[in-house]
């Protein structure tokens, strides 16, 4: 694994330069980086490390927002009415997805041109369709560089796009600092919502197409904020605001940021944000070990010589589960010793 080697060499010249253009806020070479960070070659990985290293010093200003929702919520609706409100405000932003579904799909979120079509032409943006990789974890590992190289380039808010599928939610909350959920303003919704356990890790609610019919839009708060009373809080310092909004309508978004800005103050105050990202931080780097560890285990040539015969034999029931799982990982420590 040296390619993960914490002290990097210097740069190569080419390297070297997309690192002074992503600082000098370009978006060519920004670009650039996120193809190497995405690419599955073996020496693009590790210059894309080498470069996330130079870049690292710069990071950690922006403003890290994850949006949920399913289909047809109004994610991306809502997202442009958010971007071109914050641009107005003199910020930059810049969008991100995680969709697992993109190597298997060519990608339902924000692989389509057509969306976002004022904010993608507005030069304070940056819009990047979700990484193909072929799991959740090589999907959302892509991402969170993606957002570094973008923090290193001075975006100011950077927003996590996420479609409420499995577990690409827990994951992109686990690399924002407000996770965002939008429900659609009827009865129902709410309560799948609870089931799938993502009321929990919502910072922040939003019913969207409150225009449609402003009376369901109420009664879906009302309910939602009950279900949220039942809840065990994630901070003392934070109670979880329910919005109503209209992203078609451009109303309620400057609400919306403002409860943003809210929840950063209050965290801050009480210390929480910056340990949130520090322990998110330490969660990434043991998500890397464990899957490193994984692959290691099962490239490694005595453990797949043996894997099959011991897999056997605890399915038979003549070896148990626990002296084939010591038999097997004792291969990687004589491997360790030599
Ligand atoms: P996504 O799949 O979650 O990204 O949803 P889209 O942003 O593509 O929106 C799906 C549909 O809902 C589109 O036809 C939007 O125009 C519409 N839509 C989004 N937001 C609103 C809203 O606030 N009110 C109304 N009436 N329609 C909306």
């Amino acid at each position: 694994m040296n390619m993960l080697s914490p002290l990097s060499p210097s740069l190569a010249s080419a390297d070297q330069s997309l690192v002074d253009g992503v600082l000098a806020r370009q978006l060519r070479p920004l670009a650039k980086t996120i193809t190497l960070i995405e690419s599955q070659r073996e020496d693009h990985k590790v210059r894309a490390q080498q470069v996330l290293e130079a870049l690292l010093p710069h990071t950690g200003g922006a403003m890290r927002v994850g949006i949920s929702g399913v289909p047809g919520v109004g994610k991306s609706t809502f997202i442009e009415a958010l971007g071109l409100y914050l641009i107005e405000q003199g910020l930059r932003v810049a969008v991100l997805a995680v969709d697992p579904s993109s190597s298997v799909t060519g990608g339902s979120i924000l692989g389509d041109k057509t969306r976002m079509e004022l904010l993608s032409q507005n030069p304070a943006a940056f819009i990047r369709p979700s990484p193909s990789a072929c799991s959740l974890g090589g999907v959302a590992e892509k991402t969170r560089e993606t957002l570094l190289a973008c923090e290193a380039a001075g975006f100011d808010v950077i927003v996590v796009e996420t479609v409420g599928v499995g577990q690409s939610e827990t994951a992109v909350a686990g690399m924002t600092d407000i996770f965002c959920l939008l429900q659609l303003p009827n009865a129902g919704d709410d309560l799948q919502a609870i089931k799938k356990g993502i009321m929990e890790i919502a910072d922040l609610i939003v019913i969207n197409k409150a225009d449609i019919d402003a009376g369901a839009a109420m009664r879906a708060k009302s309910q939602i904020k009950t279900a949220l009373h039942m809840l065990r809080p994630a901070s003392p310092n934070w109670t979880v605001p329910v919005l109503t909004l209209s992203a078609l309508h451009k109303q309620g978004v400057a609400d919306f940021w403002q409860a943003v800005c809210d929840y950063r103050t209050a965290l801050t105050a009480s210390g929480e944000f910056a340990a949130k990202r520090r322990h998110q931080a330490l969660a990434w780097m043991w998500e890397m070990i464990d899957s490193g560890l994984r692959s290691r285990f099962r490239s490694h040539p005595r453990v797949r010589e043996d894997l099959p015969t011991l897999a056997r034999a605890v399915e038979e029931g003549s070896t148990t589960p626990a002296a084939a799982a010591f038999r097997l990982l004792g291969h990687l420590e004589h491997n360790a010793q030599n």
